[in-house]
């Protein structure tokens, strides 16, 4: 199964597309936690990332398509895989669509998760991170003091810079601007599945399963 998960900042796409991941058995590859991990290791991309990601901005068109070209095109993503934070632009989803054709791949299906924007700001300005387990949490919904909830580690509950407010608000903007159009591009191009983000994450899992399931029909 091959899915791709679009969607504005924070709607849920990495939490939705970790719950297949594990469902499928097939990995998660979210391109925001490849840059989050080559920053971390400080490697040539993450050197370069840093500082454009801190921003909210967009990660070069050529350096992202390598990552991704590598990635897809490797073993552990031969049976299928769930790509999530990618494509992010019009110019980013054609390279997909001329990869998918190199790799023989079919049956793409396209996931677009919506929320609105005053959601959208309050889930991200709550987001909090575990920097050891890689876990998510919300100071809205979860019981968070110094210690993670998940992995038990202590001190090391963090907030993303780019989930602060005002980095928020450029990354939204940057979604509407260069990342919507795509909704367009899949509903001309290929079968688009449409899923309000809103609620709990077990009424969406709900919501995402029965929308692949009807898409098998
Ligand atoms: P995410 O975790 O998907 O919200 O991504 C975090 C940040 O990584 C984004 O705000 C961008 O700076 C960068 N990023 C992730 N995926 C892409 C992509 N496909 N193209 C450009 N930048 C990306």
């Amino acid at each position: 199964m091959y899915i791709i998960f679009f969607g504005p900042p924070g709607v849920g796409k990495g939490t939705q597309a970790k719950i297949l991941s594990k469902n499928f058995q097939i990995p998660h590859i979210s391109t925001g936690d490849m840059l989050r991990e080559a920053v971390a290791k400080k490697t040539e991309l993450g050197l370069k990332a840093k500082s454009i990601m801190d921003q909210g901005m967009l990660v070069p068109d050529d350096l992202m398509i390598e990552i991704v070209r590598e990635t897809l095109s490797s073993e552990k993503c031969s049976k299928g895989f769930i790509l999530d934070g990618f494509p992010r632009n019009i110019e980013q989803a054609e390279e997909l669509d001329s990869l998918f054709t190199e790799l023989h791949l079919t049956n793409i299906i396209i996931i677009l998760m919506e929320l609105d924007e005053d959601e959208i700001i309050r889930r991200l300005s709550n987001r909090r991170n575990c920097s050891n387990c890689g876990s998510l949490f919300n100071l809205l919904a979860d019981n968070i003091n110094n210690e993670c909830p998940n992995c038990k580690s202590i001190g090391t509950i963090y907030q993303r810079d780019d989930d602060k407010e005002e980095v928020i608000r450029k990354r939204l903007s940057i979604y509407k601007e260069s990342t919507f159009p795509l909704k367009k591009y899949y509903q001309n191009n290929s079968h688009l599945i449409i899923i309000n983000g809103s609620g709990e994450i077990e009424k969406v899992s709900v919501e995402i399963a029965a929308a692949l399931e009807n898409s098998k029909k």
